[in-house]
């Protein structure tokens, strides 16, 4: 008899331009695992009854994407600490009758730093642009980094100032318009807010101020050099974009549905690029 493929899937409502359906099939398809990854769309009021009928289903497990990481995590009795600490899954897996709900945005966003900076964590001070589901990711990431001057600031000043109370002493709130002398003692700049992508306004921000040796980062990714980015590579700043991020989030959740360990490398990496050019045509 043929063993029955491992079915995974990512879930999100559009989901017709998601990249990871891509990543992981290359993984698949590199260590030879009879298996497959798809994406399913799942409007919000649907999403309740696709996730109680997915023990006992072909499926192993998935993603879950925008705009269902809130209320995923809601319908999901068992949560990882890092699902907890968020109050949002990107990751979900089944185990015997239950679901487990897990968040791996964080450990993404530290590997993608890890991949291009060997200091950042010993950042003085770091300002994260937005106050969203990523922000709150990549802030506790900074605070479990040992970081210890955080600003937070966001449009909608009220939602930097709960996510600063909530992650602690650290953490402030700042406004957009104190930019200018926050950024003179910046040493990592982090953009959390969907501007700057595809169909988006940039971010209008001046990053002349920031020292010398500063790391820029977007977590936008489309397109892969935003015009933040652009603009600190052009002050010679350290500017690193925000596909690795999407590559590594990936990874503890290959690991647990299909049982390996797939790596991050330059080959996956211009692969995505690829894919990337290929939903922008
Ligand atoms: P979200 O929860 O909706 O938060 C969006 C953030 O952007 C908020 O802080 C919002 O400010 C701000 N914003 C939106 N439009 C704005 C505008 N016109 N002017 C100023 N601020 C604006 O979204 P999210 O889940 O955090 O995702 C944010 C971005 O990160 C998206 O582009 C997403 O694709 C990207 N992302 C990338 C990865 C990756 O793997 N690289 C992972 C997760 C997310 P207000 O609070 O004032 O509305």
């Amino acid at each position: 008899m043929v063993d029955q493929p491992q079915k995974a899937f990512v879930i999100g409502w559009p989901i017709s331009h998601s990249l990871s359906p891509a990543l992981h099939t290359y993984w698949l398809d590199f260590h030879e695992i009879n298996g497959s990854y798809e994406k399913i769309a799942v409007p919000p009021e649907k999403l309740e009854e696709f996730l109680d009928n997915l023990p006992g289903s072909a499926f192993i497990g998935g993603n879950i994407t925008i705009p269902h990481k809130e209320m995923a995590f809601g319908f999901i009795k068992d949560h990882k600490s890092a699902a907890i600490q968020l109050e949002a899954t990107n990751t979900i897996w089944i185990e015997g009758s239950k679901l487990v709900a897990d968040n791996t945005d964080g450990y993404g966003f530290t590997a993608n730093l890890d991949d291009f900076s060997t200091d950042w964590r010993n950042a003085q001070s770091a300002l994260v642009i937005g106050a969203g589901g990523a922000a709150k990711a990549v802030v506790i990431s900074l605070t479990n980094a040992g970081i210890k001057n955080i600003v937070i600031a966001n449009r909608t000043l009220s939602r930097a100032q709960d996510l600063a109370q909530k992650f602690g002493p650290s953490c402030r709130a700042g406004m957009l318009e104190e930019l200018p002398v926050v950024l003179e003692k910046t040493n990592l700049l982090i953009n959390t807010t969907s501007m700057g992508m595809k169909n988006q306004p940039p971010l209008k921000i001046d990053l002349a101020p920031m020292p010398a040796d500063a790391i820029v980062t977007d977590i936008v990714y489309n397109p892969l050099q935003t015009p933040l980015l652009k603009q600190a590579t052009s002050l010679n700043l350290i500017a690193i974009d925000g596909i690795g991020m999407l590559m590594h989030q990936a990874v503890p959740g290959f690991e647990k549905w299909f049982g390996v360990r797939p790596n991050v490398t330059p080959q996956l990496r211009a692969y995505m690029l690829k894919q990337l050019e290929a939903v922008n045509t």
